[in-house]
């Protein structure tokens, strides 16, 4: 029988769909771009009215808000979790409580992309206690959590922390339930390609893609493979998931590695002195610059062995400077010298002479753009939603070290004084009665 038009065009017409959707699925199976989510229009409130009243102000600090390319003393008004004003001055009368941060810093809350703030899962801390000394309002965990194990993030630590959680799934089912010598990649069956695509399929909301350590002691005789098997997933779970990949005494050549990762995929440890380094005889592997011009994202997940000012220094001098900076802090870290609190590994990139703005970019607006779930994250704009960092900018000469105990010596630091989340100010007053979120 002679094909009709019509069916003609409707067999048609579906084999165009069918490519459609498969162009679709091929390109959802690689990393998203970083992209800027602006802001929403606030809700609840019209920023305009003269007589608003805000819930919250935080009056006559150093507003620096990267996004806005905004630095400069201003008033940020607060309702309904949004900012609703940004402006030079805002009378007392219009706000119901009031923060003076006269002389202080004033950001949006800091994006922290590598942590493991995910309690009674190996070496996880809780992310609400740690506010007090990180500021850092969201924050990312770096595979605490395998397939196996995805309860413990998903059904104890995210409902349980105001601070704002996402995660990377690590590829071995186990993720890091076996704390600091978990070797969670000794045995590769634990890297189960399909059930940690599930996990990540089934959770866009806060699974931002694969997480995978590959480092000798972890991996053993099983070399890349691991990570093959985390890009894998990342490619099957779909949505742009990305891997985020750890380095440090990897086994091989590591050009090999950094030649697997794809744009959008996060480097983490980037500047490690574990060996192995990105850094060899001085020189910034030619693989390691080459990932970073095709979009592999350098972050720098300082934690308790994994930052090296003498592998930083020759990186960023020859082209590899960090696009997010990271803390990696975790219940073994947080007690090493190194400290890596989010604000100390800022104030370690103001002592290599990175500028205060860029420092600030890098966590805030910069790892927000790689979470890329929330419009207006890492910003002040109005109807983003009322995350803030108060710190100091403190002058006066500092000492720094790494975790190799290299020194160097700054002459500022970021000391945090209050964090803000969704217009809720973390752990002193002013805090709003009642207390419901
Ligand atoms: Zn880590």
């Amino acid at each position: 029988m002679d094909m009709s038009r019509r069916s003609f065009i409707v067999s048609s017409t579906a084999a165009a769909a069918a490519g459609a959707a498969l162009a679709q699925a091929q390109a959802e199976a690689q990393p998203a771009p970083a992209q800027p989510m602006p802001a929403p229009m606030p809700r609840g409130f019209n920023p305009s009215d003269p007589a608003l009243k805000y819930e919250l102000v935080i009056a006559g600090g150093e507003v620096l808000d990267p996004s806005l390319r905004l630095r400069g003393k201003r008033d940020i008004g607060i309702k309904n979790g949004q900012i609703a004003a940004v402006a030079t001055s805002i009378p007392a009368d219009r706000a119901v409580q009031r923060i003076d941060a006269t002389g202080k810093l004033v950001t949006p809350g800091l994006i922290d992309l590598h942590t493991h703030l995910c309690p009674h899962l190996g070496l996880g801390l809780p992310a609400d206690e740690m506010v007090g000394i990180t500021c850092t309002t969201t924050a990312v965990s770096a595979g605490d959590a395998g397939a196996n194990t995805w309860g413990v993030f998903h059904h104890l630590a995210l409902p349980q922390s105001r601070t704002r959680l996402f995660a990377f799934v690590h590829i071995s089912s186990i993720g890091l339930a076996g704390g600091l010598a978990p070797g969670e990649m000794l045995n590769i069956d634990y890297a189960d390609v399909d059930r940690c695509a599930k996990v990540v399929s089934e959770n866009p909301d806060t699974a931002l893609g694969v997480k995978v350590r590959i480092t000798d002691n972890v991996v053993g005789q099983n070399g890349l493979e691991p990570l093959r098997r985390a890009i894998r997933a990342a490619e099957l779970a779909g949505r742009n998931a990305r891997v985020m990949c750890h380095i440090g005494a990897a086994p091989g050549n590591l050009s090999d590695l950094l030649d697997l990762l794809r744009p959008g995929d996060v480097l983490t440890h980037s500047y490690s002195g574990a060996g192995n380094n990105t850094v060899q005889n001085g020189q910034l592997l030619p693989a390691a610059l080459a990932a970073k011009k095709r979009g592999v994202i350098i972050d720098v997940g300082h934690g308790g062995g994994s930052f090296d000012f003498t592998v930083a220094e020759p990186a960023m001098q020859q082209g590899m400077p960090p696009d997010t900076i990271s803390s990696d802090i975790h219940s073994v870290s947080i007690n090493t010298p190194g400290y890596p609190t989010l604000p100390w590994v800022m104030s370690k990139f103001l002592a290599l002479g990175m500028p205060l703005e860029e420092v600030v970019a890098r966590a805030t607006w910069e790892p927000a753009k790689i979470i890329g779930r929330v419009p207006g994250l890492g910003t002040l704009q109005v109807g983003a939603p009322a995350d803030v960092a108060i710190m100091e900018l403190i002058d006066g000469p500092v000492e720094f070290v790494d975790t190799r105990n290299n020194k160097r010596s700054g002459t500022k630091k970021l000391v945090p004084v209050l964090a803000i989340r969704a217009g809720r100010p973390f752990g002193r007053p002013p805090l709003p009665t009642p207390f419901i979120y």
